[in-house]
């Protein structure tokens, strides 16, 4: 039988590697390392991950999974996070932490989401966007002060511009008890969707999958250039010529269909689709971390800084002693494109992370590094189901079958195990957050790895 064939060694394809079987798969990954999103650097003693990365599945299958891949060697704790806006520190979530708003801001925050919602007690608002939910959730001054600034600067674009059927339990829904009791004092419990987080103690992140990646066939530094869904044939950019029966995809979406045979208006159903790219700036600095918290949100428009964590808070492994790792995200797409240079954003940043006291000065810094990711979030824009309608429709032409559930934004593994969609003879499988185009984390790129193999041989 001839293997299959997995195109890219991040976690979805190291776990449809791992569940299907080393043996029985090939996988080509464009790098000269394995881990994809989840690659972890380590650069002057510091743990760099790609952007603040942590466990917080629910599967037990999943925790089980990742805990005996670092021989049970991980840190587990509360999530602590918190939020910048104008020189304030407001606890996470804002909308019921009024206390900490500056006045007169969080009086009339208050005022506005009680009418809110005593005019929505009344009348049905009907929700066609994420500006929509933002304002019947939180009222339109806190929605337009805070959650639009912020949307516009994680997002990169207008909360109009947004669906909301990706929201779920990700955005805290205060009700009126929570915001009033918060906007007197610090509420007593957490209202974070994440609370308790797992980290490996010691390697950063792509520890999860550093004995997956020893032991899966990897063939690096073989990107993906044509591929002929016609012939079932690819051409890598090392001149490797290579033939599939099964083939397992879990490059972005839009590459493989812009490197393939498929015809214009399928490519230009691909253009369409909305991703971001975050630029990290990582910062060592020579003095212990200035914050408690493991990651904060920055709710400045004028600042590039959106989300920013001090490294060694997930490990005090991933720094040297008494030093800090401050790793900041900006955002950037199609809606919002980079217009200064890199080096002009790294200095905007030093300058902002000064001034919210996590850096005690320039003479502090070791080093600092700018590193580009070019796929980050999916976009849950207006257009995004339409256009993955008629991409998949297409490929099911070239082998790829379609699953009852492959427009929403993510995956209920419990119905999906339950009563599974049979891949048996799919020539063609997706598979991750890129790949299927969903908000998926590391989890359900593991998860969707043991689906497919009890899809296809079970
Ligand atoms: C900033 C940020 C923070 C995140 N934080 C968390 C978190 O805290 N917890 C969590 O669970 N998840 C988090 N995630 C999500 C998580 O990173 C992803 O869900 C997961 O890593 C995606 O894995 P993947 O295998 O689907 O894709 P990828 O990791 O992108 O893997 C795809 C692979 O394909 C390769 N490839 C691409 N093009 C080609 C080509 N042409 N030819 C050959 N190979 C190619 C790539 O090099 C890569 O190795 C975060 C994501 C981001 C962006």
């Amino acid at each position: 039988m001839s293997k299959t064939i997995i195109l890219g060694a991040g976690l979805a394809g190291l776990s449809a590697a791992y569940h299907i079987g080393y043996d029985q798969c090939k996988i080509f990954e464009k790098n000269s390392y394995a881990g994809g999103h989840i690659h972890t650097e380590f650069t002057n003693g510091f743990t760099f991950d790609e952007g603040p990365h942590v466990s917080f599945t629910k599967s037990k299958y999943v925790k089980e999974l990742f805990a005996q891949n670092i021989d049970e060697a991980f840190l587990e704790y509360p999530v602590k996070t918190t939020n910048y806006y104008k020189g304030n520190w407001i606890p996470h979530p804002a909308q019921s932490n009024l206390h900490a708003v500056p006045e007169p801001l969080r009086t009339r925050c208050l005022e506005n989401f009680l009418n809110s919602r005593e005019a929505a007690s009344h009348k049905d608002k009907v929700i066609l966007n994420y500006a929509d939910w933002l304002n019947a959730a939180f009222g339109e001054i806190f929605a337009n002060e805070f959650s639009r600034k912020y949307t516009e600067k994680y997002w990169t674009t207008h909360p109009e511009n947004l669906s909301t059927n990706w929201v779920g339990g990700r955005i805290f829904y205060p009700n009126i008890k929570e915001v009033s009791e918060g906007f007197l004092k610090p509420l007593s419990q957490e209202t974070h969707y994440v609370t308790e987080i797992r980290y490996p103690k010691e390697g950063g992140y792509f520890s999860y999958a550093r004995k997956w990646a020893k032991k899966a066939n990897i063939h690096f530094e073989s990107e993906l250039k044509i591929i002929s869904f016609m012939n079932r044939e690819m051409v890598f950019a090392n001149g490797l010529v290579k033939k599939y029966d099964q083939l397992i995809s879990t490059i972005p979406l839009p590459i493989l269909i812009k490197s393939s045979d498929a015809p214009s208006n399928i490519k230009e159903a691909a253009d369409n689709l909305n991703c971001s790219s975050v630029l990290l700036v990582n910062v060592m600095a020579d003095h212990p971390t200035q914050r408690t918290e493991n990651w904060i949100y920055v709710y400045d428009e004028d600042k590039f800084s959106t989300r920013i964590n001090c490294t060694e808070l997930l490990s005090p492994f991933n720094a040297p002693i008494n030093q800090t790792g401050i790793q900041v995200e900006v955002y950037f797409s199609f809606y919002k494109p980079l217009k200064n240079s890199i080096d002009e954003i790294k200095d905007a940043v030093i300058n902002e992370i000064i001034e919210m006291g996590l850096l005690k000065g320039k003479e502090w810094i070791v080093e600092v590094q700018a590193k580009w990711v070019q796929w980050a979030n999916i976009i849950f824009d207006h257009h995004r189901e339409k256009n993955l309608e008629i991409i998949f429709n297409w490929l099911t032409s070239v082998g790829l079958k379609r699953e009852a559930d492959d427009l929403e934004h993510a995956t209920n593994w419990e119905n999906k195990f339950g009563k599974h969609d049979s891949l048996k003879g799919a020539d063609l499988i997706l598979s991750g957050r890129f790949a299927q185009w969903k908000y998926y984390w590391t989890d359900d790129c593991v998860l969707r790895g043991k689906w497919i193999n009890e899809s296809i041989n079970g």
